[in-house]
């Protein structure tokens, strides 16, 4: 395999704009909450196991995963979020390693909000933070998803701290400005991974 980025931020950090920058410059992007999305849908051997671990409950009339009933039923059962991430981490983690060995840009950018708590760091060469100030993430998750800021707040609260995220590093963008701020920083860090992606 070649080049491989992860990028990583917090919620409303900026990372889809990020990505679809670099989707642009033609670098193909796995994005692993695409790929969370993919393997539970109807007929995948994930729902099945799902199913069977929690009931019929979790299917909605059309056979598709009740998403909501099943995040609200692990919120309150511990042992339930354990189970389910059973289930659904090793085939993520088995069809993120497809999607980048199939890749076929220069080098490759895997999309993870939980690109460390998942440890999937480790299937990078590098990882790029999109960091942004606490107040902004607030602001634009908020207007994004129609959600006051103590919602996006309790959301940030369980992802892991921005000092945290930091020190997991490798490159750093701050999206504090527009978007033309964020781009400009980006393209030096693209031209240094084409770079890179010749020496791997
Ligand atoms: P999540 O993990 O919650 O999906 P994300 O990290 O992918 O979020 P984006 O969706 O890229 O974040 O950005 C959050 C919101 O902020 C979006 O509505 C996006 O258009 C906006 N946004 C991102 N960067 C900027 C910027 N530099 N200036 C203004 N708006 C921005």
């Amino acid at each position: 395999m070649g080049l491989i980025i992860g990028l990583t931020g917090g919620i409303g950090s900026g990372k889809t704009a990020a990505s679809d920058w670099f989707a642009q410059q033609g670098i193909t992007v796995v994005d692993a909450d695409v790929v969370a999305r993919e393997i539970v849908a109807p007929g995948e051997p994930a729902l099945s196991d799902i199913r069977q671990a929690f009931g019929n409950w979790v299917l909605q009339p059309d056979g598709s995963l009740d998403r909501a009933a099943l995040r609200q039923h692990i919120f309150s059962h511990p042992d339930a979020r354990t189970m389910l991430e059973q289930i659904t981490h090793p085939r993520i983690r088995q069809r993120i390693i497809s999607q980048l060995q199939h890749a076929t840009s220069p080098y490759v950018m895997l999309v993870s909000p939980l690109l460390i708590e998942s440890r999937q760091h480790e299937l990078v060469n590098r990882v790029l933070l999109v960091d942004v100030p606490e107040h902004l993430q607030l602001s634009r998750a908020s207007l994004r998803d129609s959600q006051s800021s103590e919602a996006i707040a309790k959301i940030m609260q369980v992802q892991m701290p921005r000092l945290q995220r930091q020190t997991h590093a490798d490159d750093i963008v701050v999206n504090d400005g527009d978007l033309t701020h964020l781009y400009s920083q980006l393209m030096p860090l693209h031209q240094q991974y084409l770079a890179l992606s010749n020496t791997i």
